[in-house]
């Protein structure tokens, strides 16, 4: 009798600069395990969507042909992103042409963010054992401040006003404020810090505040408490310790987990998964950096991220044995001092992820 070897078919887009580099080792290692674990593998199409792309074509996903980009990803069993932008084109376009379009066409309204400080790593905050800073960030992922409403009025000749609206709603509040709880309610300390401004905005921000009420009741066992957003990054930088699950609205999160990435150690290794929790969808998987323009091409990016997210890629996908076992090879290797330079090593993008190769070779 054969086993049988399930297939999970992958759509990676790397993207644009340093991206390209830490997809193509992504996939490396991905291929690794699953030779390895021997119980499922990996097939991957490359989607060349990317800024390069776009100054030729004048679109990133394709818009035409027999389907749809778009249409094309809903095939996939999950999407592998690297990271997308450059100089030449402005972020907006390329966030609003690529990456938002995907998050929304694929109801991915969940964008979960773990930091903690790995093995053979420290934080920049003296005060921080590794245990004090382990943290997930639920982002809410469509909707609120990132909702694209509002426009510009150029009907004062002596002034031009830009509005840019908030939009949120209860269907929208409610199942990221669940989701958060029930993340909260699966981890060991069972501790859920809600984020808000609810000070000085008075209608969505009240709103997050009163479906939070609401909500808690059914979570009885998840110990809470709700913060203002700038007293967050205080807390977060004073009292790291004191944090466990943290759930925030879409630029709220977005801002703090690149403060969460930077108090881990580096923005290079902040992994996110953008889920649809119904599963009609792929969901997708990237590091929270950027194509970084400033180092795309020196063979420096560190790629730590990249294999955190495709680890939570392995784990939404049911593999949770294989998921761990990469983390742990992953911590294997930074702790030998294989590391790239923003974590104070001297390794290349390929040096690390050739380490993690063997060390998989040599634990699985
Ligand atoms: P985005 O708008 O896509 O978030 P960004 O311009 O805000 O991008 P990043 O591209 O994330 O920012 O880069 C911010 C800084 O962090 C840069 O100086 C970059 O070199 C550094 N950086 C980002 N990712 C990595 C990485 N994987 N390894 C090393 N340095 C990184
Ligand atoms: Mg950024």
């Amino acid at each position: 009798v054969h086993s049988v070897r399930k297939v999970f078919k992958i759509a990676c887009i790397p993207g644009d600069g340093i991206g390209v580099d830490i997809a193509e080792a992504a996939v490396q290692v991905l291929r690794k395990l699953s030779e390895r674990v021997g119980s499922f593998e990996f097939d991957f199409t490359t989607f060349d969507w990317s800024s390069r792309k776009y100054k030729e074509l004048g679109y990133y996903i394709h818009p035409d042909g027999p389907e749809t980009g778009m249409e094309e990803l809903k095939k996939f069993d999950s999407i592998y992103f690297g990271a997308v932008g450059w100089p030449d084109v402005p972020d907006h376009i390329s966030l609003w042409s690529l990456i938002l379009p995907i998050r929304s066409s694929l109801s991915q309204y969940v964008n979960v963010r773990p930091t903690r400080i790995l093995r053979g790593t420290s934080s920049p905050l003296s005060n921080c054992k590794p245990g004090d800073l382990d943290w997930i960030i639920v982002r809410e992922n469509s909707e609120g401040e990132y909702a694209g409403h509002g426009g510009i009025t150029h009907a004062h000749s002596s002034n031009t006003v830009a509005t840019e609206v908030s939009v949120f709603t209860r269907v929208g509040i409610e199942r990221i404020m669940r989701f958060a709880f029930k993340t909260a309610q699966s981890r060991p300390r069972k501790k859920l810090t809600m984020v808000t401004k609810s000070n000085a905005q008075r209608y969505g921000m009240v709103l997050w505040d009163k479906i939070y009420d609401e909500v808690k009741g059914d979570f009885a066992d998840v110990e809470t408490d709700k913060m203002l957003v700038d007293a967050m990054t205080v807390r977060m930088v004073l009292r790291p310790e004191s944090l466990d699950t943290i759930v925030a609205t879409n630029l709220h999160a977005d801002i703090l987990s690149d403060l969460a990435a930077a108090l881990s150690g580096s923005i290079g290794i902040a992994p996110s998964s953008n889920l649809d929790p119904t599963r009609n969808n792929p969901s997708m998987f990237e590091p929270i950096h950027g194509s970084a323009p400033d180092i795309a091409g020196k063979g420096i990016a560190n790629p730590v991220g990249a294999f955190w997210s495709a680890a939570e890629m392995v784990r939404w996908l049911g593999m949770e044995n294989a998921a761990d076992s990469l983390m742990t090879c992953l911590e294997n290797v930074t702790d030998s001092g294989i590391k790239t330079k923003d974590l104070g090593g001297s390794s290349s993008t390929k040096e690390v992820t050739e380490a993690l190769c063997t060390e998989i070779e040599r634990m699985m």
